[in-house]
């Protein structure tokens, strides 16, 4: 089965085209980027497997013509890897907010259509951007069929004390507010290739898995199911991330608020995109940038990575404690997987575990590999995360039904 998998943000479109022979057996035919929608310099970065990456610049004003370009890229006589639109099966698109009405991938219909737009309040900068792909393909490509994969769904099995706040339980009733977590689809990917890795059974496991990207989040996954998560009513909760603050206390928002003027978005935009890392360091959100000022010295690119490995320290400590013992904690995303001395610093202050890194493993870990040693109480590793592939299995799943 063609799977085209697509990942929407409000002026982006990321995009794979998978040849998915069984869930197990795939290959990746051509992926790739559209950026700048709605601006002049609108870019598609087109890349076939194997071959060098094609960037093409003109406007794109909107996400249909967006999904359009994508569609001729993979259809065209040269960069193409499909003959027509008519090859591909099934279309995949990752949803960040599902809230409590999926617990698990949808086929795409007019009911699953009105929860996405109903979940938009909880996602504004994402579901609406999401619900423009799905349009999008539905004028380009109208007779193939939709799946939806909601980040939110493998978080559906946290139990009540761990998904509510203590806040008046009428806004709970009211308006849906409760813990949903994110980077579902990440978490239990790697949660399943870590343990079949590290020889758990999955079903009587204690695993915990850091996605530590971009957005990061760390999950505690029992018995192959998650049962606490760090981000919460929004992927803004829990530790540092590139531009998002992560926990503050709440009474430092009202307080910011005040002093310096700022209405209800105002202050959302502050904590979601000026906060974090580019917050901290005032210069970057992005770790590379800031690994290299720290390397000069910088005190707050320094203080940023301290920062980092402190609230990573603590999570997975609270998960062990919630789940009174851990056999396996996972480092994925862009930081977990490429950053080998941050999780060397990281375990090294998880002694009391009884952890021992594996230095060579670890500096040089690519693609799925146990990172202690093998005397280590606990185990570790890092597992490239692959969220376009889960979706990929879920729409050949769905659909093929
Ligand atoms: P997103 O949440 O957007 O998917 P990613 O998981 O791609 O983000 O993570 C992006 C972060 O990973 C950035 O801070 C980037 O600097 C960092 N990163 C990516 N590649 C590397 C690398 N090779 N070495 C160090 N950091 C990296």
């Amino acid at each position: 089965m063609i799977i085209l998998v697509i990942n929407c943000g409000s002026s982006s479109i990321k995009y794979q085209l998978l040849d998915m022979k069984s869930e197990e057996s795939y290959s990746l035919l051509a992926k790739g980027l559209v950026e700048k929608i709605g601006l002049p310099d609108g870019v598609l970065n087109h890349t076939v497997t194997g071959r060098d990456k094609v960037s093409k610049v003109m406007a794109i004003p909107d996400h249909t013509v967006g999904m359009k370009l994508v569609l001729d890229a993979l259809v065209d006589p040269e960069l193409g890897v499909i003959k027509s639109f008519n090859d591909i099966d099934a279309v995949g698109h990752r949803i960040v907010q599902g809230a409590d009405f999926f617990s698990g991938s949808a086929i795409v219909n007019e009911d699953v259509i009105k929860k996405i737009e109903f979940c938009c309040d909880f996602a504004p900068l994402h579901n609406p951007a999401h619900l423009l792909g799905i349009h999008a393909i539905s004028n380009v490509l109208p007779s193939v069929p939709q799946v939806v994969t909601f980040d939110t769904a493998f978080h559906q099995t946290m139990a009540p004390d761990a998904y509510m706040y203590a806040l008046p339980y009428e806004y709970y009733e009211n308006y849906r507010v409760r813990r949903y977590g994110a980077h579902g689809t990440s978490h239990e990917y790697v949660s399943q290739r870590g343990a079949k890795l590290a020889g758990l059974d999955l079903g009587n496991s204690k695993i915990i898995t850091c996605h530590i990207g971009n957005g990061s989040s760390i999950t505690a996954v029992k018995n192959g199911k998650s049962v606490d998560t760090s981000m919460g009513f929004t992927p803004l909760e829990g530790m540092i991330m590139g531009t998002r603050c992560g926990n503050v206390d709440p009474n430092v928002v009202t307080y910011i608020m005040k002093k310096e003027n700022l209405t209800p978005d105002q202050m959302t935009t502050v904590m979601n995109k000026k906060s974090g890392f580019l917050g901290l360091s005032g210069v970057s959100s992005d770790a590379r940038d800031l690994e290299a000022l720290a390397d000069k010295g910088d005190e707050k690119a320094k203080l940023v990575f301290a920062k980092l490995e402190l609230d990573i320290v603590k999570l997975i400590g609270s998960y062990v404690a919630e789940m009174d013992g851990v056999d396996l904690i996972i480092f994925t995303a862009g930081i977990g997987e490429n950053n080998a001395w941050l999780r060397e610093d990281v375990l090294k202050r998880l002694t009391y575990l009884g952890i021992k890194v594996d230095s060579a493993a670890n500096a040089s870990a690519k693609g799925e590999v146990i990172i202690s040693t093998p005397d280590s109480k606990v185990k570790v590793a890092m597992i490239s995360t692959n969220e376009e592939l889960v979706i990929a299995r879920d729409t050949m799943r769905l659909t093929k039904k």
